[in-house]
């Protein structure tokens, strides 16, 4: 194949530069396109690099680059390839890359997407905008992080394991170590709240095989050569640390499990200004002594885990506490091995093709989805989120409406609207906490009402003249036809009927609610059974709109408390129905259900009572 003259990297890193000029150095013809001076500064920048590999090679950690998403279509020509092999290979001489457009089935390396916020990135070859994730940005963000608990998730193949590695050793060295100082240069990284001189820290895998399969390798192609190692081939605790420092002082790294007989007292003692753990350990008792470790140093935690375990006790506490953890304790970060450009993309795409659509949420997305226990383990988002209706594609549905009292813990209302094929459809929700029920109740009407005759939110005031108001600006209103509704008033609204005070209160301003069937199995079957595929129909699905996400969220992590499901038909009901994970949206989705099948809005047969 012949070279390709690409556009100097203006803005890149230092490492996209350097791969430029080496491209420009390794092809005459191309050193004659962009002239003599730029082709000699090319030569002398590569043989720079040759002499600072030389002089340096005892401190790896300075030759990481760090990968960024690249575009899936244009090629970045300057990544030697080896045609041989198939195109490009990896640091490990493993393949990398893959084909794309114009590669002649080589695989090739794409041009490096440029980070717009957030998930976005865009091409500034071609223009193409996606959702994708960065080792680099992850990096970034863990090192200005202020959380006390840091997350980055992925699948093996993300190379979040390495990453954790490179935020370990560049914490154990400091900041201000010439090896770290490098390659935070190299890859155009902010040291933001690394520490400047070295430190000490921990790590914890779940067994020493573990440590010594994935963990303390990765920490070896890291820390400089110089450091003593002791134990770290053993089946026991293992230590990495500086000439003139010792185990447990600063410019160490200390190796240790998490399993066995009572592994918390292993983590009792030296203070550490970070943890890493390696997958998620799910030990309660050894998480909270770990965050006493950390804590009086302001130091943090990091997990580098795939969610297999789903929702441990440990990631409840971490990420899904009821109520949540403040804000900013926690933050959470996802490398998805499809972005990693490092790796055979091809096998990888192979690899993820042959799961099910539940093994790819975790192992690709990184999502915490149970793979067994799951309430409904029919939910398939596939099949049950469908694109949000127009409002007049729905007119004269019925409807129906659930409802879930909450203060710390989410209010939940649900809207729901049944086709002519009895299909309910689940269109609009609102979840939020810590609010009272006056707003709740006026939040609802917003919702319902037309905005162009909106009388004001002045409702809790004097109801009654509110809802006067309401109905003389309807009637002069062009938009909504004098109904000053959005959608038609529902057939009934089923709210939980524990919480009687709240439903007065929704009757005294003007949203009468009716006590749901709260018989839990009962609803539980119903909700099941709805969602079961029948003549290519599901009887529910959920509009793909911004407010129904929680309540999709719910259904797709609930999961069994005793996920014994043999063991749980033995049970009484109450002990039975128990479920770990949120269930504010899902009950207001089941009364609304259980009122639809009432109200015989909805056909599917329920066991009878007993
Ligand atoms: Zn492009
Ligand atoms: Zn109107």
């Amino acid at each position: 194949m012949r070279p390709q003259l690409t556009p100097y990297p203006t803005g890149g890193t230092y490492w996209q530069r350097l791969r430029w000029a080496a491209h420009i150095a390794r092809h005459e013809p191309l050193q004659f396109e962009v002239g003599r001076d730029i082709s000699e500064a090319c030569r002398a920048a590569v043989r720079a690099e040759v002499e600072a590999r030389k002089a340096h090679r005892h401190e790896p950690l300075r030759w990481v680059e760090l990968w960024r998403p690249q575009c899936p279509t244009c090629i970045d020509w300057t990544w030697p390839m080896d045609v041989e092999k198939g195109g490009v290979l990896n640091a490990e001489g493993k393949p990398a890359g893959m084909p794309r457009p114009g590669s002649n089935g080589l695989r090739v390396m794409g041009v490096t997407l440029e980070h717009l916020g957030g998930g976005r990135y865009r091409c500034p070859s071609c223009g193409y905008e996606g959702e994708h994730t960065s080792q680099r940005d992850v990096l970034q963000a863990f090192l200005v992080s202020t959380a006390a608990v840091f997350m980055m998730l992925g699948s093996n193949r993300s190379s979040k394991t390495f990453l954790g590695s490179v935020a370990g050793a560049m914490t154990a060295m400091g900041a201000e170590h010439p090896a770290v100082a490098e390659m935070l240069a190299r890859n155009g990284l902010d040291a933001g709240r690394l520490n400047t001189g070295p430190a000490f820290v921990q790590t914890g895998s779940i067994t020493y095989g573990d440590a010594l399969t994935y963990l303390r390798p990765r920490y070896d192609l890291l820390l400089p050569r110089d450091w003593t190692r002791r134990s770290w081939d053993s089946q026991n605790d293992g230590a990495a640390f500086a000439p003139g420092s010792g185990i447990g002082r600063p410019g160490c790294v200390l190796s240790k499990t998490t399993s066995g007989a009572q592994p918390e007292a292993r983590w009792q003692g030296a203070s550490s200004p970070l943890i890493h753990n390696d997958e998620d350990h799910g030990n309660l008792k050894v998480f909270q002594e770990q965050e006493a470790r950390v804590a009086d140093q302001g130091g943090r935690i990091l997990f580098t885990a795939t969610p297999t375990k789903g929702k441990s006790p440990v990631m409840v506490d971490a990420l899904f506490r009821d109520p949540p953890r403040s804000a900013g304790m926690v933050d959470r970060y996802r490398l998805d091995a499809l972005d990693n450009p490092m790796i055979d993309g091809a096998a990888i795409r192979r690899w993820f093709a042959g799961m099910t659509e539940k093994q790819r949420m975790v192992r690709r997305f990184a999502r915490f989805v149970r793979l067994e226990g799951l309430v409904h383990e029919g939910f398939d988002r596939s099949v049950h989120v469908v694109p949000a209706l127009p409002l007049s594609e729905m007119r004269d549905w019925p409807r129906v409406d659930g409802c879930d009292f909450g203060f710390r813990a989410p209010f939940a209302y649900v809207w729901m609207a049944i086709d002519p094929h009895g299909t309910v459809h689940v269109y609009r929700c609102r979840y939020q906490a810590r609010t009272d029920t006056d707003d709740h109740a006026l939040e609802i009407l917003r919702m319902e009402s037309c905005p162009h005759c909106w009388p004001g939110d002045h409702l809790a005031a004097d109801p009654g003249r509110w809802w006067d108001e309401k109905e003389a600006a309807a009637a002069g209103c062009t938009h909504c036809e004098g109904t000053g509704r959005l959608w038609e008033e529902p057939y009934g609204r089923f709210a939980d009927p524990a919480d009687a005070t709240a439903r007065n209160r929704m009757g005294y301003l003007g949203i009468s609610m009716q006590p749901a069937d709260k018989a839990r199995r009962r609803g539980f079957e119903l909700c099941d059974r709805a969602l079961q595929v029948e003549d290519g129909r599901p009887g529910v699905v959920f509009h793909d709109h911004p407010s129904v996400a929680p309540l999709i969220a719910e259904i797709e992590e609930l999961a069994w408390k005793d996920d014994d499901a043999s063991r749980r038909s033995q049970l009484k009901e109450s002990v039975e129905m128990q479920v770990v994970g949120a269930d504010h949206a899902w009950d207001a989705w089941r009364y609304g259900m259980m009122g639809a099948a009432a109200m015989h809005l909805v056909e599917y047969a329920t066991e009878p009572d007993t």
